[in-house]
């Protein structure tokens, strides 16, 4: 039996799961996806790759810069370091996965609390478990739907946090449509252009532009429910306002994250109910981005460890 479930594999997951795994804890993880890394993702077309969640890793704490400074340099930012592994942000949740025990596409649905530990239930009707201990590590609201059932004051400690969507455009086009790797204009519905192919190791040759285009929070927001076409059309005509000739489009595909960004953040790295043995971990725990995801799960792990409570 394993001693501790972990629900989600994204980069807090994944550091959790790393820092107990190294301890000589048992942990079995499991993610609704086939990948890894969450929103971590890089996605591929044709020979094209897209970075269309977070576009690079940065940050400031010793503890992160440490595992991302042995990637390439992505020179976007007059401000701060970036940095990027060559087959996109998605590697480095791949690396950390390695060596882990994690059941890809099983959606946990609902979980119990019974005499012998943790049951999780996946979208098959699957019963995995008992665990004596279960660390949740999905987007708020999809957290907050697992537990509301239980008695617990993790929900109470939820109520506040808000977590708001991104539509993301992923383009090819036959000429450039930015002059720099990353364009955060001034927009009403853009909110940031990455050019991929300006990324370490990235571009296919010389005439290659390929693009993720991200869309405002409030833009994203309003238009959440509306269907990819009407949003890629809505995007490109926006997009007539920062570029001038984008040439032949050669591909274009749109992505929703319903949770891509923490708007009102928990304001603590964790939460730890110690009766149930249950702990919930996240981005939206600090609203730092992937820096604080990584933080998040780092810091419910040594919590856990030092405790002993594993
Ligand atoms: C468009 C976009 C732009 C971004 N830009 C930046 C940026 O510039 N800088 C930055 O630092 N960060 C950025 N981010 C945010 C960053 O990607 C996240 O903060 C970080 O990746 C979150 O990691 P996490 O592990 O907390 O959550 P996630 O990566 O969301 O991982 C949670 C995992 O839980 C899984 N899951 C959920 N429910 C279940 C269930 N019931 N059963 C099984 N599995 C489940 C999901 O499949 C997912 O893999 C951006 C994100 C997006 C979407």
């Amino acid at each position: 039996m394993s001693d501790l479930a972990i629900i989600g594999a994204g980069i807090c997951g994944l550091r959790c799961a790393e820092v107990l795994r190294h301890a000589g804890i048992t942990v079995e993880l499991f993610d609704k996806s086939r990948g890894v890394g969450g929103r971590l993702a890089t996605r591929r077309h044709e020979q094209w790759r897209f970075d269309h969640g977070a576009p690079s890793l940065h940050g400031e704490t010793a503890q992160w810069c440490e595992k991302i400074h042995s990637y390439h340099d992505w020179d976007c930012d007059n401000n701060a370091r970036h940095y990027l592994p060559e087959l996109g942000v998605n590697q480095l949740a791949k690396e950390l996965a390695e060596p882990l025990n994690i059941q890809r596409g099983c959606q946990i649905q609902s979980i119990e609390r019974r005499a012998r530990g943790w049951s999780l239930i996946d979208q098959h009707g699957g019963e995995h478990g008992p665990y004596a201990k279960l660390v949740i590590t999905a987007p708020c609201p999809q957290t907050q739907a697992l537990i509301k059932t239980l008695d617990t004051p993790i929900i109470k400690a939820l109520a506040d946090v808000h977590m708001t969507p991104a539509w993301v455009m992923m383009l090819v086009t036959a000429l450039p449509i930015i002059t720099t790797q990353e364009l955060r204009p001034t927009h009403d519905v853009i909110r940031r252009v990455s050019a991929e192919h300006s990324k370490p190791e990235r571009a296919l040759g010389p005439e290659d532009y390929h693009y993720v285009v991200e869309a405002a929070v409030a833009w994203s927001q309003k238009h959440e429910e509306d269907n990819p076409t009407d949003v890629q059309a809505a995007l490109m005509a926006s997009l007539q306002d920062i570029t001038t000739d984008m040439g032949q489009l050669l591909h274009c595909a749109v992505h929703r994250w319903r949770y891509a960004h923490t708007g009102r953040a928990l304001g603590r790295p964790y939460l730890f109910d110690s009766d149930l043995g249950l702990a919930v971990a996240g981005d939206w725990c600090l609203g730092i981005g992937a820096e604080g995801a990584y933080l998040s799960g780092e810091a419910l792990a040594k919590m856990l460890l030092k405790s002993g409570r594993h």
